[in-house]
């Protein structure tokens, strides 16, 4: 399974990712994944919030 990561330096914290995939991210006052590896189904979400991210913070690793 693969695994995902914010940059935290790059995050404006404006909660997209989150909208988008809410099982993965969790935005308050920092950025956070909460889940550590990301099954198969929940790739493609996690896709389209890399997709969506103003500021590209989100990388796969
Ligand atoms: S979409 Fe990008 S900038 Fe917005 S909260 Fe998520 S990681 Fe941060």
């Amino acid at each position: 399974m693969k695994q995902v990561k914010i940059i935290e330096e790059k995050c404006i914290l404006c909660g997209q990712c989150e909208a988008i995939a809410p099982e993965v991210f969790k935005i308050d006052d920092t950025p956070k994944v909460i889940m550590d590896k990301i099954p198969e189904n929940l790739e493609e979400k996690v896709q389209e919030a890399i997709d969506a991210c103003p500021t590209t913070a989100i990388e796969w690793e």
